[in-house]
C-alpha cells in the first residue's frame, strides 16, 4: 500500500494505493491524512478507473513525427535559445499549472526567472485564485493563509461565499457537515447567486445578486461597526486603514448586494454574535474584475473584529488545484520570485540570484496569463511552452486563445494526452508522467505539504516534468545549475532557499527539510508550513503581528464595481463553474464511465420564467451567443438560478462537444490587481436552438458525429451521445451506417417515416455494438438502460429503449460510488421505504460511501415532504 495525495482539488486529501491486478489502482482514503481523516469524494475514489494508457501520449512528437528524447529536448532548447538571441529573454514564455508538483514548478521557475532571466512564467492558478493572493499581499503583507481546516471544526459560524463547497470541495464540506451535526448550535451562511448542493448544509443562503460581494462585506463592516460589534483595542494596535474602509463602505459601498434588509440583519446580527467564525471562500470571489477588492472585502470584516489567527476563527480561501498553493510558495505566478519573495525589493533578487548562482535574475513581473496569451497574439513572445493545462479550453476568449496558438511561431506542449484542444496546436509535444506516476509533493489549502508518490511505472517514454525541464535547460548551457538525480535533491534545495527567504522575513521557510535525506523524503509525513526552528505550523496571525512593513493588518478602502452591462441583445448574465464528478477538462475524470453517468452532457441551467419567455422547453437545446464566442447547450429548466441569470459548466472541449466550451464565452477582462479573468459574469444572448430532430446513441467505439450538436460521454464498453441536427435525414439507416461506420452490419431496425422516428440497432454475433434513437423531440428513452446494453450478448429491449416491465429502470446516476439512480432513489422514498439520509443509505446503499451526493439525497428527500404537504 502506497500513501499519496489525491491530484484534483486543493483540498489534497491523502490516498492509500495498491495496484490492482489489471491495470488499475484500489484507492481508499488515508485515515492518518489530516486533510481527508479517511474520506474521499466521488472524484477521488474513482482515481482507480482514471489511470489506463487509452489516450496517453507515450513518445516525444516533434511537427507530428515521433522522436527520441535527444531531439525533443534539443529542439525545444535551441529554438527557445534561437529566439532568445534574435528577440531578447521576454520573447518566450511558460504557462504551466497547479497539477504540476512543487518540484516540477521549482525547476520551471529557477530556468525561467534565474536562467533565461524573465519572469513570463504563470500559472493556471492565474485563473483560480490569484485575487486572493493579491488581497492576501495588501492586508498581511504575505500570502499566507492564516487557518488551518481545523477551524472549520472548531468555528460556530461558518460562511462560504463563492463557494460550491459540496461539488468543488466535497471532503471539506462533508468534514464541516459532521462538525456541524456534531456541534448543532454551528451555524452555516451561504452566499451564492445559485442555490447550489451547498445550500443543503445553511441556516441562511444569501441569494445576492452577481457582483454584489463587495457591497455586501461593506455592508456587514458597516452593521458591525454601527453594533459595536469591532474590536477598537485591536483596531487601535494591529490594524490600518480602518476609517478609509469604513468611508468607503458606507452609503454607495454597500449599494448593490441584492439581499433584503430582513436577511442582511440576520446575517451581520449572526456574524456580529459569534466571535468564532470562518469565512471560507473560493472561485465566486476570486474570479472577477474586482477579486482583490473582494477579498479585501471579506478580510477587512475579519481584520476589523480581531477574528483572525486564533482556534475556529479567520477567512479562509480554497484553493482548486491540487498543488495551486505549492505554485504559489515557489514562484509559479509571474507576479512572485519564490518562496513568498518578491520583485519589489532588490535584496531579495540579490540572495535568490546568489543562491541559483543564476546568470540574470527577473527582476520585475512577467505576464499575466491573459496578458501573456495577449503577447503571443501580438507576436511580442514567439516561444511558449505549456505544461499540463488546456488554455484553448479554459482561458477567457477561448477562441482567440486556439488562433493565437495556431498562430504562434514554436508551441511546445507537455502533458500525459495528445487528445486535447491544445495539444493540437503544439510543435512539440512531450509526454510528461501522469498522477500514479509521480514522485513529489503538493501543498493544499491550508499549507501542508504532501507527498505524492509514484505506484505505477513508467509508461512508454514518459518522464517526470522536472526532468523534462531540467533536460531542456542543460542543453541550453546550465547543467550545472539544473543537475539534479531525483525529486528529493529538488526539494532539499527548495527548502534551502526557503531558508534564505526566511532569513529576508518570508513566512515561507521549510528550512528544517533542508538536509533530508534520500530516505526521509521517501517516508516524509504531511506536515503544515512553516517548519523552522521558530515555528512549526499553526495559524497566522494571532499575535497582530503581520508581515506588512508596519507590522499592522491592512483593511483597505473598496467600493464595488459594476459589471460589465448586460444589453438587449446580450441580456443574461453567464456563472460559470464545476461540476460534482468531473475535474476542469476531463482528460482524467472523463476516463471514468462511473464518474461520466452523473451529468453526461453539457447543460445550462435557466430559470423557468426565462425558458417560457424564450419558448425553451425541458430537454431543448439553446444557443448562448455574445462577441466573443457561442456555444449550444441542453437547457436545464430550474429555479435553482435566479431570472435573467444563467449557470453553465466548464468541463465540455471540442474532444467531447460539438460547442461547449463555455470560456470561449468569457471575455479576458480582467482584475486589474490580480490579473484574475471575470469569469463568472459574462454578458450573453440566449435563444432557442431549433434542431430539425434529435437523437440518442451508443457506440462501443469512439467516433466523432458531424452533426449540429453532439456530445459524448464514456460509459462501461463504449460511448454514449447526445446528437442533434437541423438538416432532414431521409435516410435514417443509411445514417446510421455512416454515423458508426457500421455499413453492411445487420441491423434491427423500427423507423416511423410519418413521425419522423427510428430506433436502429447493429449486432454482431449477437453483441450489440451500436444503437440510435432518433425523433423530431428530444428522445424519452432510459439512458442508463441502453448505456448498459453496449456491448453486451443478447438483443433484450435495446429498440424499446427501456427495460422489461419486470425490471425497474434506475434511471440518471446519483450516487456514483455505489451506482444507485435518481427513479430507485425516488421509488424508494415514495413508497415510504426511506424518509431520511440514513434509512436511504440503509435500504439502497446510497450516500453511504463518498457522500458527495447526500445534498442531491436531501433534496430529493425535501421534495417529497414538500408534495407530501401540499396533498
Ligand atoms: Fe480529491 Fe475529492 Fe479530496 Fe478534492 S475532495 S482532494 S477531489 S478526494
Amino acid at each position: 500500500m502506497i500513501r499519496s495525495t489525491c491530484p484534483y482539488c486543493g483540498v489534497g486529501c491523502g490516498v492509500l494505493l495498491s495496484q490492482d491486478g489489471a491495470n488499475g489502482l484500489q484507492v481508499q482514503g488515508d485515515p492518518d491524512h489530516p486533510a481527508n481523516r479517511g474520506r474521499l469524494c466521488s472524484k477521488g475514489s474513482a482515481l482507480g478507473e482514471t489511470v489506463g494508457l487509452d489516450g496517453r501520449l507515450l513518445a516525444p512528437r516533434v511537427n507530428g513525427e515521433t522522436v527520441d528524447w535527444d531531439t525533443a529536448l534539443g529542439t525545444v532548447a535551441t529554438r527557445f535559445a534561437q529566439i532568445i538571441a534574435e528577440h531578447g529573454r521576454d520573447a518566450v514564455a511558460f504557462y504551466v499549472s497547479g497539477q504540476l508538483l512543487t518540484e516540477d514548478y521549482y525547476v520551471a521557475n529557477k530556468l525561467m526567472k534565474g536562467f533565461i532571466g524573465t519572469a513570463n512564467i504563470d500559472t493556471n492558478s492565474r485563473l483560480c485564485m490569484a485575487s486572493s493572493v493579491a488581497g492576501h499581499m495588501r492586508a498581511f503583507g504575505s500570502d499566507t493563509v492564516p487557518g488551518l481546516y481545523d477551524d472549520l471544526d472548531l468555528a460556530d459560524l461558518v460562511v462560504l461565499t463563492g463557494s460550491n463547497l459540496a461539488w468543488c470541495h466535497p471532503v471539506l464540506y462533508q468534514r464541516l457537515a459532521a462538525a456541524r451535526a456534531a456541534r448543532p448550535h454551528m451555524r452555516v451562511v451561504v452566499i451564492d447567486p445559485r442555490r447550489t448542493a451547498t445550500c443543503d448544509l445553511a441556516d441562511l443562503h444569501l441569494r445576492i445578486a452577481p457582483g454584489g460581494d463587495v457591497a455586501l462585506f461593506n455592508a456587514l463592516l458597516v452593521g458591525l461597526v454601527d453594533r459595536g460589534a469591532v474590536d477598537p483595542a485591536y483596531i487601535k494596535n494591529h490594524i490600518t486603514g480602518f476609517m478609509a474602509a469604513m468611508a468607503a463602505a458606507r452609503g454607495a459601498g454597500s449599494v448593490g448586494h441584492g439581499i433584503a434588509e430582513a436577511d442582511l440583519a440576520q446575517f451581520i446580527g449572526i456574524w456580529g454574535a459569534t466571535k468564532k467564525v470562518v469565512t471560507v471562500y473560493s472561485q465566486g470571489i476570486n474570479q472577477s474584475a474586482s477579486g482583490t477588492d473582494k477579498v479585501n472585502a471579506i478580510l477587512n470584516c475579519h481584520l476589523a473584529t480581531g477574528r483572525i489567527g486564533h482556534p475556529g476563527m479567520g477567512p479562509f480561501s480554497v484553493t482548486g488545484q491540487s498543488n495551486a498553493m505549492g505554485g504559489r510558495e515557489v514562484g509559479g505566478l509571474a507576479t512572485m520570485l519564490a518562496c513568498h519573495l518578491g520583485f519589489q525589493n532588490p535584496d531579495h533578487h540579490k540572495a535568490v540570484q546568489a543562491f541559483w548562482n543564476a546568470p540574470v535574475i527577473a527582476d520585475k513581473p512577467g505576464l499575466k496569463a491573459v496578458d501573456m496569451f495577449r503577447a503571443v497574439a501580438d507576436g511580442r513572445i514567439k516561444a511558449i511552452w505549456i505544461i499540463h493545462t488546456n488554455p484553448v479550453v479554459s482561458m477567457p476568449d477561448a477562441d482567440a486563445v486556439r488562433a493565437t496558438l495556431m498562430a504562434c511561431p514554436f508551441v511546445v506542449v507537455s502533458d500525459i494526452t495528445d487528445q486535447t484542444d491544445t495539444a493540437a496546436c503544439a510543435d512539440v509535444l512531450l509526454p510528461a508522467t501522469a498522477w500514479g506516476e509521480k514522485d513529489g509533493t503538493v501543498t493544499n489549502s491550508d499549507r501542508t505539504i504532501s507527498r505524492q508518490r509514484a505506484v505505477l511505472p513508467l509508461p512508454g517514454q514518459a518522464r517526470a516534468d522536472w526532468q523534462i525541464l531540467a533536460g531542456v535547460a542543460q542543453r541550453m548551457g546550465w547543467g550545472d545549475a539544473f543537475g539534479w538525480q531525483t525529486p528529493a535533491d529538488v526539494f532539499r534545495e527548495y527548502a534551502a532557499l526557503s531558508k534564505v527567504a526566511g532569513a529576508l522575513g518570508s513566512d515561507f521557510d521549510i528550512s528544517d527539510h533542508a538536509t533530508i535525506s534520500g530516505a526521509e523524503y521517501a517516508g516524509l509525513a504531511p506536515f503544515t508550513w512553516p517548519q523552522n526552528p521558530q515555528k512549526r505550523g499553526g495559524r497566522f496571525f494571532g499575535d497582530g503581528q503581520f508581515h506588512t512593513p508596519d507590522g499592522r493588518g491592512q483593511m483597505i478602502a473598496v467600493s464595488p464595481v459594476a459589471l460589465q452591462a448586460v444589453t438587449p441583445d446580450h441580456a443574461f448574465r453567464l456563472n460559470t463553474g464545476r461540476i460534482r464528478d468531473q475535474w476542469h477538462t476531463m482528460t482524467r475524470s472523463g476516463k471514468s464511465a462511473r464518474l461520466s453517468q452523473h451529468l453526461a452532457e453539457p447543460f445550462v441551467e435557466i430559470h423557468p420564467s426565462d425558458a417560457a419567455r424564450l419558448g425553451v422547453g425541458p430537454a431543448e437545446l439553446v444557443m448562448l451567443r455574445n462577441d466573443h464566442g457561442h456555444a449550444i447547450l441542453r437547457a436545464w429548466i430550474s429555479d435553482a438560478v435566479a431570472p435573467g441569470q444563467i449557470f453553465a459548466p466548464i468541463h465540455w472541449t471540442a474532444q467531447n462537444a460539438a460547442a461547449a466550451r463555455i470560456d470561449t464565452l468569457v471575455p479576458g477582462i480582467v482584475d486589474p490587481v490580480s490579473g484574475q479573468p471575470d469569469s463568472k459574469a459574462a454578458a450573453v444572448g440566449v435563444s432557442r436552438f431549433d434542431m430539425a430532430w434529435y437523437g440518442f446513441a451508443v457506440t462501443a467505439q469512439d467516433l466523432t458525429p458531424m452533426s449540429e450538436y453532439w456530445a459524448k460521454t464514456r460509459i462501461a464498453g463504449g460511448w454514449r451521445m447526445e446528437l442533434a441536427g437541423r438538416e432532414i435525414v431521409s435516410d435514417w439507416l443509411a445514417y446510421a451506417q455512416t454515423l458508426f461506420g457500421l455499413a453492411g452490419i445487420p441491423a434491427a431496425t423500427v423507423i416511423d417515416r410519418q413521425r419522423g422516428t427510428a430506433r436502429i440497432a447493429f449486432y454482431q454475433n449477437n453483441r450489440l455494438l451500436a444503437a440510435l434513437f432518433v425523433g423530431p423531440d428530444p428522445v424519452e428513452i432510459s439512458r442508463t438502460h441502453v448505456a448498459g446494453l453496449i456491448s453486451t450478448s443478447g438483443t433484450q429491449s435495446v429498440l424499446a429503449g427501456r427495460p422489461n416491465v419486470d425490471t425497474p429502470d434506475p434511471g440518471a446516476t446519483v450516487c456514483a460510488c455505489l451506482n444507485v439512480g435518481a427513479n430507485t432513489i425516488r421509488t424508494v422514498i415514495e413508497t415510504r421505504q426511506a424518509c431520511s439520509l440514513i434509512t436511504l443509505g440503509q435500504v439502497l446503499g446510497a450516500g453511504t460511501s463518498c457522500g458527495s451526493c447526500r445534498p442531491e439525497l436531501n433534496a430529493m428527500l425535501q421534495k417529497y415532504r414538500l408534495q407530501d404537504a401540499a396533498e
